[in-house]
């Protein structure tokens, strides 16, 4: 039988508007009450990564925090409200995203993730995750992710915004590591944790999306949709398709898709509401592409990474040393030399923390070595 994937347009953040285009989003799926019962614990998982006002565009607006938790209510559960950012605690980050106002005028509580170790037995590969522990307490966790870029995984959608269940700093052990077998490999653990959470529902916050450079510093992008759906891989495949990014070039669905996990394929997926090609969009921009390097070999892969692959580097103009890409990076590759951040580029993972909890934009990404002569080549010979 084919998994469900409601599309609902809401053209902005009005209050009346957002609440009777989510609710109808959920309706042609069945309906909130569907998904939670009555006297349930159920934990509301937003993308709060980084604490930044909701213009940004870089958390889920509260807006739909709002109507999602009056809706859990109305359907007799309990609503929290968890997730854990890199840096600082889910409060603060609330706090300055406007979920904080939200849970406080609607008396939720605001949950911080202490690690507990649970196996995860449906794992094909990842078989124990340390994650938040309200996470295995709740009855019903829903995720709420917000329709991104991401420089690292190409887009964020469903499926990496259970990634946030590993408690904060655990989150950059995981691309120590994954970092030796690639992209592919970590996406894998984020699917295996998907079967870990089995989040019961999924409403993902597209009114205005991020491209470009995501998930910190993209640009807002007016997409009006709210897309919701139970399978996580369904949600993001139907969204791949919205924004123009082919299954392939997505190292989440690619590995979804080929290792069996959910329903990657469009045609076993049926969409309700709006159509796809009602709502689809030819030019969402996406992070810098490394064509090349997806079409060679992993052995070769692994050596010429370093120059295939974009280097964080420091805008020192913009640095105001803050240290807090010093406290994210894995590796502790990141120093300070005479009140000088820097990032030592044969020790680098290219994992991209620093990039994304930097507040000030002060990283920027410049292509590798091999990267620049290609492109170079290629405008010679008229590639552009
Ligand atoms: S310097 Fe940045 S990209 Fe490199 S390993 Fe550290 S956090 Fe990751
Ligand atoms: S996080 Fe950004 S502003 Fe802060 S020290 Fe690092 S580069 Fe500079």
């Amino acid at each position: 039988m084919p998994t469900t994937v409601s599309l609902v347009r809401c053209l902005d953040y009005q209050e009346a508007a957002v609440h009777k285009k989510l609710k109808e989003v959920l309706d042609l799926i069945g309906g909130i009450q569907q998904f939670v019962a009555p006297g349930e614990k159920v934990l509301l998982k937003p993308n709060l990564c980084i604490g930044r006002p909701p213009e940004k565009c870089v958390n889920t607006h509260p807006l739909v925090i709002k109507s999602i938790v009056l809706l859990v209510k109305e359907a007799g559960a309990t609503p929290l409200i968890g997730d854990s950012p890199q840096i600082g605690s889910a409060h603060s980050a609330a706090d300055k995203s406007g979920i904080g106002d939200i849970a406080h005028d609607l008396g939720i509580d605001i949950v911080e993730f202490e690690p507990v170790t649970a196996l995860n037995p449906d794992g094909k590969i990842f078989r124990t995750f340390t994650i938040g522990k309200i996470v295995k307490e709740v009855d019903k966790v829903i995720n709420l992710p917000k329709l991104k870029t991401h420089a690292l995984m190409l887009l964020t959608l469903a499926v990496k915004n259970m990634y946030g269940c590993i408690p904060g700093t655990r989150k950059a052990q995981w691309h120590v590591k994954t970092d030796k077998a690639g992209k592919g490999y970590f996406a894998q653990m984020m699917l295996d944790l998907n079967l870990l959470v089995k989040p019961a529902l999924t409403l993902v916050d597209g009114v205005m999306a991020m491209e470009g450079m995501g998930p910190g510093f993209g640009d807002p992008r007016h997409l009006g949709l709210f897309i919701a759906g139970t399978d996580c891989v369904a949600v993001d495949r139907v969204i791949a398709e919205i924004v123009n990014v082919p299954p392939e070039h997505d190292p989440i669905l690619r590995v979804a898709i080929n290792k069996g996990y959910g329903v990657g394929q469009l045609e076993d997926i049926a969409v309700v509401g709006e159509k796809i090609q009602d709502v689809s969009v030819a030019d969402f921009k996406l992070p810098q592409k490394e064509d090349m390097f997806d079409r060679i070999p992993t052995g070769l892969k692994r050596i010429l990474k370093r120059h295939l692959t974009d280097q964080p580097v420091i805008n020192q103009e913009k640095c105001e040393a803050c240290e807090m890409c010093l406290k994210a990076c894995p590796v502790d590759n990141v120093d300070m030399e005479n009140g000088t951040l820097k990032i030592d580029e044969q020790g680098c993972i290219q994992c991209l923390c620093c990039v994304e909890i930097c507040p000030h934009a002060a990283i920027d990404l410049v292509p590798g070595r091999l990267l620049r002569i290609y492109s170079t080549i290629r405008k010679l010979f008229g590639g552009g």
